[in-house]
């Protein structure tokens, strides 16, 4: 028989494989498999009785590493889906499915038999032999590891299972089995607050599809309890013996939604995420794949966590960017969930405050699956938006006079204020006023970022750094930040108001674990009075005590090439909005802008998120942008610009035979044309439905592969692409 195996390279294909001894392999089993001159972990996606190869030139895998497979039958058919789907090589797929430490032969469940050092082994090891080498190896290897299997063993050295066991002669180890996984209980659940009715109709209907696909969209305003609605679903499905998968967008910037799960669900609750190392990563996924973690929360790769019993999915912020992978396997941990929830038959709820277009056209394809939460629970109110136009008020360092003056106002009352600016950093550009030379990185199209903190000019497109620069590099003139950057509101401000303590939230600012929960306490405790940051205060935190938001620069989304920006726009003004005020105390929000007549902005002030998506999801479909038009580019870069040009341009050459209804639009240099010393370039699919975009992608991506075109650039196709450049 012969082995039909997914390997992690970037080639689109599987490599056959004569069968190694030992009992049959299964479709999704792990076995090692000689690949060139390495040795990898494969995962067979079929047994075959012919190769379309001659067997003489086949080489034999292993017998399969475990005597079940890694990845189940269920997994396995999303991951083929999810590689015809995105295009994208199924090796490469499976490995970012599978715990790192699973694709290097870590055993597949726990209680294999181990081997680790002892007590003696320590003081006992000098006296080893010093030619002894390959037992020094892999003693160091297991001293390194904690502890190794067998067949981890096998893959340091030869004869692994001989110099375990002179090893263990010498005392210098010993085995271990580890101690059975706990089973599957249903952890003890405390009591949440009495469900208001929103919430209320929101849990019965969902409930109501337990045990059946239906895709919900829980839509409720910042503060309006999603949460709850959330964990009282979990509970009901936990009650049903069932596991529970929760997507979040980032976990270390959301450390209150973890904390209050544990709350109510105790040990029940099991993390994924990629702070965790690789062990901690193996065993969150060994527990959830035997059914003894009943509650899943983890980031964009949970998504493939193996299940059980999998009774229900929630996507928390489901409109938010980081759930699309943007670099490899460039897929959708959101649509992913939905297409894994249909084939599992059980339903999954997207919630937020701001749904994506996408998610809101399909609640309109399906208003019995939609839920809306139009009140903040425990009765607050929503802040009141006012729009401060720049154009007729002085400002410094684009804190405008208005704006100061709320500033100030809340301040003396001792209450806190969000001042929200989305770009950290100094300055965006360091500009000499003499001759108008800037400063700017020599690997990409874009300016450096003056940062006070280190002195330094940083890149924030290829992370390159130099120390900040007094003068000009061209006329030597004294040379001047430009702009601002949270850091320099946050010196202004501290300026304006030198007895009000101040904090700063950024990526600059936060980088520990750890900081932002004592931030955010801090900001509890009612020791900071003004708040300064960026994104980062957007992303799930409540400020209660907040009264006054001010967003500094709303224009950036106005005007950009991007048709997507003004959906980004109106989520961050309104999830920035939401994190303030409560009852007693409403908040208010100032947007600073240019163009206070722009229609975007009256609509979200005249009739909020929802407002703004209807008016929005009518020009998509007028101008066949997605929802209502499928989208893929084709990206490629190199060395100059030409290669890809040339290259795209073949591509778009072979592409001339697609059929009527598809666009081919380019190919053009990418916006940033060069980032990192790579020059980029794009070329865009456009196609009315999914269907006939899939059938000339695949036709159309085999012949690029051939092209001679390739072997100058590095290309990829990126199916419903969020960014388009
Ligand atoms: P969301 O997830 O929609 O932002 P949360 O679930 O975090 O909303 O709820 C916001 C606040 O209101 C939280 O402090 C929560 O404990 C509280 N809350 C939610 N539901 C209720 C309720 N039914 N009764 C009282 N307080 C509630
Ligand atoms: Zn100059
Ligand atoms: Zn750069």
């Amino acid at each position: 028989m012969f082995l039909r195996i997914a390997i992690d390279t970037p080639l689109r294909r599987l490599f056959d494989y004569r069968e190694g001894e030992g009992p049959p392999a299964e479709p999704g089993m792990r076995v090692w498999a000689p690949f060139g001159r390495r040795r990898l972990i494969g995962v067979v996606i079929e047994r075959v009785p012919e190769s379309s190869q001659p067997p003489e030139k086949l080489r034999s895998a292993s017998p399969p590493l475990d005597d079940t497979p890694a990845l189940d039958a269920e997994l396995l058919k999303l991951l083929r889906w999810a590689a015809d789907y995105y295009h994208h090589p199924l090796g490469e797929v499976i490995a970012s499915a599978l715990p790192t430490a699973l694709r290097m032969g870590a055993p597949l469940r726990a209680t294999d038999l181990r081997w680790r050092i002892t007590g003696r082994g320590p003081h006992a090891i000098d006296a080893l032999p010093t030619r002894a080498a390959r037992l020094r190896r892999l003693y160091a290897a297991i001293e390194a590891e904690g502890a190794i299997t067998v067949s981890r063993a096998n893959e340091l050295i030869d004869g692994a299972a001989a110099a375990l066991r002179a090893l263990a002669a010498r005392e210098l180890i010993e085995s271990f089995t580890p101690t059975q996984s706990v089973a599957p209980t249903t952890p003890a659940v405390t009591d949440g607050p009495p469900l208001n009715e929103a919430q209320r109709n929101a849990v019965a209907s969902i409930g109501a599809t337990f045990g059946s696909f239906a895709s919900h969209l829980l839509h409720g305003v910042t503060g309006s309890g999603k949460t709850e609605v959330y964990m009282q679903l979990i509970a009901q499905a936990l009650l049903r013996g069932e596991q529970a998968l929760v997507l979040v967008p980032e976990i270390a910037l959301t450390p209150q939604l973890l904390q209050r799960f544990t709350q109510r669900f105790g040990a029940g609750v099991t993390t994924v995420h990629s702070a965790m190392t690789d062990l901690e990563r193996l065993e969150a996924w060994r527990a959830a794949r035997e059914g003894a973690a009943p509650i899943v929360i983890g980031t964009r790769s949970a998504v493939f966590t193996p299940l059980a019993r999998p009774g229900l999915i929630i996507v928390d912020e489901e409109h938010d960017a980081s759930f699309k992978q943007q670099d490899g396997f460039r897929y959708s941990a959101r649509d992913l969930a939905i297409m894994r929830a249909q084939r599992l038959n059980i339903p999954i709820v997207l919630g937020s405050a701001t749904p994506a277009l996408e998610t809101l056209e399909r609640a309109q394809r399906h208003p019995q699956w939609l839920s809306q939460l139009r009140e903040r629970a425990g009765g607050a109110r929503s802040p009141a938006l006012t729009l401060v136009d720049l154009r007729v008020n002085s400002q410094t360092h684009g804190v405008s006079t208005p704006a100061l003056l709320a500033i100030e106002r809340r301040v003396q009352a001792g209450e806190q204020v969000m001042v929200f600016l989305n770009r950290r950093g100094y300055a965006p550009v360091l500009f000499c006023p003499k001759c108008g030379w800037s400063a700017h990185c020599t690997r990409c199209d874009a300016h450096l970022t003056a940062h006070a903190r280190g002195a330094k000019l940083q890149c924030h497109h290829c992370g390159a750094q130099t120390p900040w620069l007094d003068v000009c590099q061209d006329c030597h003139a004294p040379a001047k930040p430009v702009g601002q950057g949270t850091e320099r509101i946050e010196e202004f401000l501290a300026m304006q108001f030198p007895s009000a303590p101040l904090l700063r939230i950024d990526r600059d600012a936060i980088r520990r674990k750890g900081e932002l929960e004592d931030a955010l306490e801090r900001v509890r405790n009612d020791e900071v009075r003004i708040l300064v940051g960026t994104q980062m205060l957007t992303k799930g935190h409540d400020f209660p005590n907040v009264t006054l938001v001010v967003v500094l620069n709303a224009d950036q989304g106005l005007f950009s090439t991007d048709f997507r920006a003004p959906e980004r726009l109106a989520q961050t003004i309104v999830q920035v909005a939401g994190r303030a005020g409560r009852a007693e105390r409403p908040g208010e929000v100032l947007i600073q802008t240019e163009y206070p007549d722009h229609p975007l902005l009256q609509l979200l002030l005249a009739r909020g998120y929802e407002g703004f998506a209807a008016a929005a999801l009518a020009e998509r479909e007028q101008s066949a942008w997605p929802p209502y038009a499928r989208l893929a580019l084709l990206r490629a870069e190199g060395a100059t610009l030409d290669a890809p040009m040339r290259f795209l341009q073949r591509a778009y050459a072979l592409g001339e035979k697609r059929p009527q209804s598809l666009r081919l639009l380019g190919p053009a240099p990418a916006p940033m044309t060069r980032r990192a010393g790579r020059h980029r370039a794009q070329l865009l699919v456009h196609a009315p439905r999914p269907a006939p975009m899939h059938q000339f992608l695949s036709q159309w991506i085999a012949q690029l592969e051939a092209l001679p075109e390739t072997r100058r650039v590095r290309w990829s196709i990126d199916v419903d692409p969020l960014e388009l450049f």
